[in-house]
């Protein structure tokens, strides 16, 4: 837990979210997730700036996903969710359900970016056993 509660700290700093009280909750089961499909979860209440962000165990997520197991970038993906909670819409139209989507991959593609900049990556790193099953490599 000290590793990634050291994560959380510097990840909170560079994105300026300091001011927010996170609780980390770490090798989640899937039940302990609203999806079983999500590797993270972050509930929040932006008024108080308080957030509970919770990430699946390594063995959770599993080998047989096309990417592999991330803590740090799932982590960073959580916490964008604070930083755009700003523009947080609760009315549930189509537009507003089209527009979360959207934000949801802005949100992934900008942590995994963070993430691989922090690491000096150039290059996405998928599951290359899960692609070749998929016949998407030859
Ligand atoms: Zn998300």
């Amino acid at each position: 837990m000290i590793n990634e509660l050291n994560l959380l700290k510097e990840w909170q700093e560079r994105l300026g979210l300091q001011d927010w009280a996170i609780t980390l909750k770490i090798n989640c089961k899937q039940e302990d997730l609203s999806n079983p499909e999500w590797q993270g979860e972050n509930n929040w209440v932006s008024s108080i700036k308080c957030s509970t962000i919770k990430i699946v165990s390594p063995e959770v997520h599993g080998d047989d996903r096309i990417l592999k197991f991330d803590f740090e970038k799932t982590l960073v993906h959580e916490l964008l969710h604070l930083k755009f909670s700003l523009l947080d819409i609760t009315d549930r139209t189509y537009e507003s359900v089209v527009v979360d989507d959207l934000r949801h991959q802005l949100i992934d593609d900008l942590a995994r970016a963070l993430v691989m900049a922090k690491r000096g990556e150039t290059k996405r790193k998928l599951n290359c056993n899960k692609l070749k099953d998929m016949s998407l490599e030859d």
